[in-house]
């Protein structure tokens, strides 16, 4: 018999939920971690990129507090306080999670794990040269940042040492990619006061997102006083003492540092791992493939979170590699294995979030996609000035879109730009997982005085 029912590999969102709840029902479960506990969103990710961006948001609170009759003198950022305090708080979190994993009765095996065998008994673990008898073993070793094969490589940063080390804040940045990251960090640190360029290949940020939001992003990004430079791929980066030259096809950058922030992929952490011995064949980008229980194609073997394909999920366009995926995902296979309880992840109405100032937040289908899957479609949308900054005195604008199925009323899609939309976007995924349809947002009863009030009280289509 297996010494214990369950290891889970690597201890982060995925695995540590999976591991909590599969020991809350009963089974015996270890979790092994080559790096700290908690995993990229808690050491890396969304916690201390989350505390950067409130940060950073105060100077634009500072600047409203003007016209609303607050007196101050000028702000001055003390930032190696903001990264101390940061990191101190992710310091906090750390021991917490050990602390939930212990007190939930799961052993935490420290060191770098690799799956030695699978025998009649179960599946052999070495972890950090001690071996380890499991019946069952979850993959959920995470991903690492991808990086263009350029010259001059060394002399770039990627986020996880801006979200980890105490640094002096760059008086210019250089930021290569624009996606999440890429979006986050150049908005970020040009609200703290560095000056930003941000460099990328498409012709706007943010692929994959509403294209209205991304045009509206992009004039946004330039308002607040960053440099975009579209249609521009990074060839070599050469360092001249305290500055970087980064060459681009679009012309050379000089900055303090250089930001690549070009995509995360789940080699190598899914490499050397004994997958492929098993006879698991990774898919061309790493990840492991899975079926919606997240079985493997070895028995007893299963993988959740940013090492997986998500179920097949990964190549759908949409956005999977977050923290609540990975958490839903883990949490599946605990219910599944230990409570005889099947539970799917529903992939269509992922709500997510762009912590940009100013913040992006979209849920299910963009008008676009909508469209790509030949739907006739009404689109509702609408652009104001928010409140806020009557007396504030800033230009921001919000920008709302709702995608409806002109067949059956259905709510495909809301995208939100400006203002709280992480925090709006929450409740209409709620209702788009109840398939809502526009008759009943417009039987909803608005909020007021709010922003998200619009949503439910746009009346005509703008296009149908
Ligand atoms: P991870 O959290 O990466 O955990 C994997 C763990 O496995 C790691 O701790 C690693 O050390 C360990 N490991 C690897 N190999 C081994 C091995 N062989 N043996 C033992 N241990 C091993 N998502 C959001 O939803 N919202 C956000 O705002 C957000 N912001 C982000 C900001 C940044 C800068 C980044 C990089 C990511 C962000 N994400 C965000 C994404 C989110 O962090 C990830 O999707 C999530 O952490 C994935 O969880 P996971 O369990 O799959 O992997
Ligand atoms: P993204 O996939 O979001 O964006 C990568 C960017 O880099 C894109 O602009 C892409 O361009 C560009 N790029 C990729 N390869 C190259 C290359 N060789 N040369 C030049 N440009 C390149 O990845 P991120 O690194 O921003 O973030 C990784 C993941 O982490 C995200 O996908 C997301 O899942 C997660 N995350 C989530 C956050 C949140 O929820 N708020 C915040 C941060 C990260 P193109 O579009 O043209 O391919």
């Amino acid at each position: 018999m297996a010494e214990i029912d369950l290891l889970v590999i690597g201890a982060g969102s995925g695995g540590v939920a999976c591991a909590r709840r599969a020991a809350h029902y009963g089974a015996r479960v270890a979790i092994a971690e080559a790096g700290r506990v908690g995993g990229t969103c808690v050491l890396r990710g969304c916690v201390p990129k989350k505390l950067m961006y409130f940060g950073a948001h105060f100077r634009e609170a500072f600047r409203a507090a003007r016209g609303y009759g607050w007196r101050l003198g000028e702000p001055m950022l003390d930032f190696r306080t903001l990264l101390e305090n940061r990191n101190a708080e992710i310091a906090r979190l750390n021991r917490v999670y050990v602390e939930m994993l212990e007190r939930a009765g799961v052993r935490i095996l420290h060191g770098r794990a690799r799956i030695r065998a699978k025998t009649a008994q179960g599946f052999i673990v070495e972890v950090a040269g001690t071996e380890i008898l499991a019946d069952r073993v979850l993959v959920a070793v995470g991903a690492r940042p991808s990086l263009p094969e350029i010259p001059g490589i060394e002399h770039a940063v990627t986020s996880d040492g801006l979200l980890e080390e105490v640094y002096p804040l760059p008086r210019r940045l250089a930021v290569v990619g624009a996606g999440y990251i890429g979006v986050e960090f150049a908005s970020i640190f040009r609200a703290l006061g560095s000056e930003v360029t941000l460099v990328y290949r498409g012709e706007l940020p943010l692929r994959g997102f509403d294209r209205e939001l991304r045009q509206e992003l992009a004039a946004a990004l330039g308002r607040a006083g960053i440099r975009l430079l579209p249609g521009a791929r990074p060839e070599r980066i050469a360092r001249n003492g305290e500055a970087c030259v980064l060459e681009t096809s679009a012309g050379p950058v000089e900055a303090e540092m250089v930001l690549l922030a070009t995509g995360r992929q789940p080699i190598p952490n899914t490499r050397d791992l004994g997958l492929e011995e098993l006879g698991i064949r990774l898919a061309p980008d790493g990840s492991i493939p899975v079926d919606l229980a997240y079985r493997t194609k070895v028995q007893g073997l299963f993988a959740v979170g940013d090492c997986s394909d998500h179920a097949g999920h990964r190549l759908d366009g949409l956005h999977h590699d977050l923290t609540p995926v990975a958490i839903a995902e883990g949490r599946a296979v605990a219910e599944r294995l230990f409570n005889a309880k099947p539970m799917t992840v529903n992939y269509a109405t992922v709500p997510t979030a762009v912590f940009a100032l100013p913040q992006v937040a979209s849920v299910g289908l963009t008008e676009d996609a909508a469209r790509a899957e030949g739907r006739r479609i009404k689109l509702f949308k609408t652009r104001f000035r928010p409140m806020y900054e009557t007396l504030g005195g800033g230009d921001e604008r919000i920008l709302m879109k709702l995608v409806v199925d002109g067949a059956d009323d259905r709510v495909l899609g809301v995208h939100i730009l400006g203002g709280e939309a992480a925090e709006i976007i929450q409740g209409f995924a709620v209702a788009l997982t109840c398939r809502a349809t526009k008759a009943q947002f417009d039987a909803t009863v608005a909020l007021h005085p709010t922003a998200a009030e619009e949503l439910v009280t746009m009346w005509r289509p703008v296009e149908e």
